[in-house]
This record gives structure tokens, sequence and C-alpha cells, in this order.
């Protein structure tokens, strides 16, 4: 089932297990995780450390991601926007876009951190446990 809206969960470590619905936030390591939110189970991996996504959070508990989520190594290849803790789901994008965008990244990145990224961050080949 898709996933309309999440609620926060401060933490240090993300959980090994992660629940629906559930977008965990840890400040000290600047990353955050969810299950997709198309309801297939794959965790997401939204860092926010310079380069990544920018996480704002309203009244303590609002989060809202920029830019989008694009979940393109994942069968499902679901595309959203977290605002304000919503899903907003976003149109699929072509496989040049998505290319042209990592690219971007990839420049972003080098510009940022001087060399060239040693893990992308969108490859999640990982796949849920089985419970
Ligand atoms: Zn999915």
């Amino acid at each position: 089932m898709k996933i309309k809206r999440f609620s926060i969960v401060k933490v240090d470590l993300i959980p090994a297990s992660l629940q629906k619905g559930k977008l965990y936030i840890s400040r000290k390591y600047e990353t955050s995780c969810h299950l997709c939110a198309c309801g297939c189970g794959h965790k997401v991996v939204t860092p926010f450390s310079k380069g990544y996504w920018t996480l704002t959070i309203r009244w303590f508990r609002l989060a809202t991601f920029y830019p989008s989520i694009g979940n393109w190594a994942f069968p499902c290849e679901s595309h959203y926007w977290i605002r304000n803790n919503r899903v907003v789901w976003a149109g699929p994008m072509s496989e040049a876009a998505i290319g042209q965008n990592s690219e971007r990244h990839a420049v972003q990145l080098r510009r940022l951190y001087g060399q060239p990224p040693v893990e992308e961050i969108r490859t999640f080949t990982e796949k849920p446990k089985q419970s």
C-alpha cells in the first residue's frame, strides 16, 4: 500500500529494520532512511550532508526534502517529494534526464569534496528482510 504521510522518528543510529511510514532521521550522521513510499519495502537512504538532500523540519515534526526522491535503482522506480511529511507523487523521468541529473550531482560532489564520490547515493541493492 502506498504511504501518504510519514512520521518522524529521531534517532542516533538508523535501526536495522524499519517500519513503514516512519522517517528515521539521524542528525548525528546527517542521514535519514525510510521504506519506499510505494510500499515495495525497499530501504531509501537520503543523506542530508552537504551535496545531498536539503532537509527542513518545521514545528519539530514536519519534514520536507529537496529535491525529490527518485528510486530509479528499484524495480518500482517511484519518484516522489516529501513535503511536510506528506508524499507528493511526481511523474516518471526519462533515462536521459536521470543520467543528466546524476552527472550533475557527481560534478557537484567533486566540487564539494574534491574527489569522485566513493559510493553512489542511489545504489540501493539491499533487499528488505523477510519477516
Ligand atoms: Zn518502491
